[in-house]
């Protein structure tokens, strides 16, 4: 979109009169309507936030700010960004441009509007496959279905993002699409990803649009809105999508920065009184979708939003209303983290809303079973010290909740099937290690069923177990009678 050709399609142009980067007031421009795109002399562009009486205000997108005495021009439609399936492995900015000049391209393909209205109920279906992350702590105890909104919360360096690393490889094996936003983040930061992603071939299946520090903050706030537009697309060619924000609290405190500036009336912590109803529309956006295109009829948009508090706050102001915007969340727990368990989920204050409707009967079971315990064993976990006072039945109790935290550790970059999970997690309830010396053992024991499932005969097998049965008491059953058979694979 050049200033010259649009000049001449529309005749009309103004004149820049005052600027407070990002925001710039225009005279002229008669016909201009709101939203609309508008375009600088220097080819930058911009997007209409206001029409006054006698001028115009618009949000500038460039990284330096307008010159006085600018002409703008009319773009003549709203904001868009050009999407292809071109755009897979690539980082891209908000509005579409290759962030590194390494790594160049054209970008070719449909414009589709930035900001639109979610869609609506019609278009909607239940929330019934379990969106599997890899991560054993979720997957057994916080579920998650494609196409929920699951908020990741907790302090700086708690592990948030590299643990969303683990159900962007396990997503991706199952076929999805995963669309970053990175929201004002280093380009360093964003270079590492990338590389990471590409040292384990998944790059190919993920869109990163990122936005550093240094970007003005108009184009940073875009970002999470041009990867929804991103993640739209390919649900619309009926794939499943995950989204990843990183972090929508910093894009919360960008998006006031952009309203003080232009007047907004800022309301509690200054945010504007709009920042609740930005985010809720954005989320929306995601969801279980109809879609002719997929085989299953089906297409999921499963956003993944992470959040930053400080000192495990819950009540400040943006995460809160995300909170309640979203469906459930995974509390990251800096104490957790600092006794050096990872990831650092704290699975009593974690919530999923949709999650568990997804499991099949065996999981929920299986679920139930282990809250059960673990609500126990947090509450007789203070008697640990009594020692040989304690009854069997404590000591049992407290050798099976140490042995599933064992099992609920985890590295980012090992996603754990889903299946194996439920085996394993079945064989510590069954109470099948409890004549293992130390957690260690657990460790390895983990370690060596993760290897064998890799094995046909033995995916086959373990799956079987599963299939054939019917209720969770079949499951135990099932796991008893081929014990000396599992045993030997842990
Ligand atoms: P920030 O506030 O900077 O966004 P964060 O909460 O996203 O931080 P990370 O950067 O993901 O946290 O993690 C902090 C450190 O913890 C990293 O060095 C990471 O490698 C390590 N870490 C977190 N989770 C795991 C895990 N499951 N396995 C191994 N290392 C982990
Ligand atoms: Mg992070």
């Amino acid at each position: 979109m050049s200033f010259k050709e649009n000049l001449s399609k529309s005749k009309e142009y103004g004149v820049i009169e005052f600027v407070n980067h990002p925001i710039v007031r225009v005279s002229g421009l008669p016909t201009v309507e709101v939203d609309e795109v508008v375009i600088f002399e220097n080819d930058d562009i911009g997007h209409v936030s206001a029409i006054r009486k006698n001028s115009v205000e618009i949000v500038s997108y460039s990284k330096v700010p307008p010159k006085y005495g600018t002409r703008v021009t009319k773009g003549g439609k709203l904001l868009g960004l050009t999407i292809s399936d071109g755009l897979l492995g690539k980082v891209i900015s908000p509005l579409g441009v290759p962030r590194f000049t390494y790594d160049s391209f054209k970008n070719e393909g449909e414009e589709k509007p930035i900001d639109i209205q979610p869609p609506v109920l019609m278009s909607r279906t239940r929330i019934k496959r379990q969106f599997v992350t890899g991560i054993a702590v979720i997957d057994s105890v916080i579920p998650l279905g494609k196409g929920q909104r699951e908020l990741v919360v907790g302090d700086r360096k708690t592990g948030k993002t590299s643990t969303t690393l683990t159900l962007v490889k396990s997503q991706i094996l199952e076929g999805s699409i995963v669309v970053y936003a990175l929201i004002a983040k280093d380009k360093s930061f964003t270079k590492k990803l990338k590389e990471y992603l590409e040292s384990i071939n998944l790059m190919d299946s993920v869109v990163i649009v990122s936005t550093s520090p240094d970007d003005s903050p108009s184009l940073i706030d875009l970002t999470p809105y041009s990867a929804m537009t991103i993640a739209e697309y390919f649900r619309d060619n009926g794939r499943d999508v995950v989204i990843l924000f990183d972090d929508l609290t910093t894009h919360a405190k960008y998006y006031r920065e952009i309203s003080l500036i232009a007047k907004k009336f800022p309301g509690r912590d200054s945010y504007p009184g709009d920042v609740f109803y930005k985010h809720a529309r954005l989320l929306e956006r995601a969801g279980n979708f109809k879609n002719d295109k997929s085989k299953i009829k089906e297409a999921s948009i499963t956003a993944i939003a992470l959040a930053e508090t400080i000192n495990g706050l819950l009540s400040d102001y943006i995460v809160s209303n995300l909170i309640s915007i979203t469906d459930g969340h995974l509390h990251f727990d800096a104490a957790i983290f600092n006794k050096g368990r990872r990831p650092a989920i704290d699975l009593f204050l974690s919530v999923t809303r949709v999650g568990k409707q997804t499991q099949s009967q065996i999981s929920r079971q299986l679920t139930r079973e282990v809250m059960a315990l673990m609500t126990k064993y947090e509450s007789s976990s203070n008697f640990k010290h009594l020692g040989a006072e304690l009854t069997e039945e404590i000591k049992e109790l407290l050798k099976k909740g140490d042995q599933v935290f064992a099992f609920f550790e985890q590295s980012y970059q090992r996603a754990l099937p889903l299946n194996m999970q439920l085996v394993f997690l079945g064989l510590i309830m069954s109470g099948a290690f409890m004549t293992s010396e130390n957690l260690s053992e657990i460790r390895e024991k983990k370690k060596n069923l993760y290897q064998s499932y890799k094995d046909e005969k033995v995916k086959l097998m373990i799956d079987n177990i599963l299939e054939k049965s019917q209720t969770y008491e079949a499951f135990m059953d099932s796991l008893d009678k081929y014990k000396t058979e599992l045993m030997e694979l842990c």
